[in-house]
């Protein structure tokens, strides 16, 4: 089974994401991820989209699509999450394009659907959390990138939860109620 998680910064895709890794053996697939580690290995793409990403703004397609590309061809049975990706209608359009090259399809687009208010609360939070704990904040979970992050999402990402309801592959989890309702809420959407 192949399944997007879709969803505004702070929504909890990554959250969400680890526990069906955890219990169904998935691999997650985040782009987010992916791009910090290529940064943190001083790879050349890495130092090329660093700035971009401290900025809150997008990257850009052919470079998400050729990360995903490479980990959609190296295959796997239990299923991937794709978790932060995609975020255009372009790389909506060329994950099913690279799904369907490998003989896959897409199962489901679970939306996380959160009070946008509650958004900046939770990555202010997120941060706090991660100094406290004795770790470094993502450079990117300040209030001044948040903006930027919020409207790339509106601007770019939010289109594809229309795209998705035309297909037929969207359902929408309530992304307020704690970890494990909104995982339960996951859970039923996907049986
Ligand atoms: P995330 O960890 O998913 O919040 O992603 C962190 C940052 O990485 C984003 O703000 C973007 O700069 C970049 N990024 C991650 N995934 C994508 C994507 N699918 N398309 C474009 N940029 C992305």
């Amino acid at each position: 089974m192949n399944i997007i998680l879709l969803g505004p910064p702070g929504a909890g895709k990554g959250t969400q994401a680890q526990r069906l890794v955890e219990e169904r053996g998935m691999v997650q697939l985040s782009t987010g991820d992916m791009l910090r580690e290529a940064r943190t290995s001083g790879t050349e793409m890495g130092n090329k989209v660093a700035a971009i990403m401290d900025a809150g703004e997008l990257v850009t397609d052919e470079i998400v699509i050729g990360l995903i590309d490479e980990k959609i061809r190296s295959g796997n049975t239990a299923g991937f999450i794709f978790d932060g990706f995609p975020r255009t209608l372009a790389q909506a359009d060329a994950l099913n394009e690279l799904l369907s090259r490998n003989g896959a399809q897409l199962d489901a687009v679970i939306q996380l659907d959160v009070d946008d208010a509650a958004l900046v609360d939770r990555i202010v939070g997120r941060a706090k959390e991660a100094v406290a704990a004795g770790g470094e904040a993502r450079k990117d979970d300040n209030e001044e990138s948040l903006k930027v992050r919020l409207m790339e999402y509106y601007k770019k990402t939010a289109p594809l939860i229309g795209y998705y309801y035309a297909r037929g592959d969207l359902k929408v989890v309530d992304g307020m109620a704690a970890p494990d309702e909104v995982a339960q809420g996951i859970s039923a959407a996907l049986a």
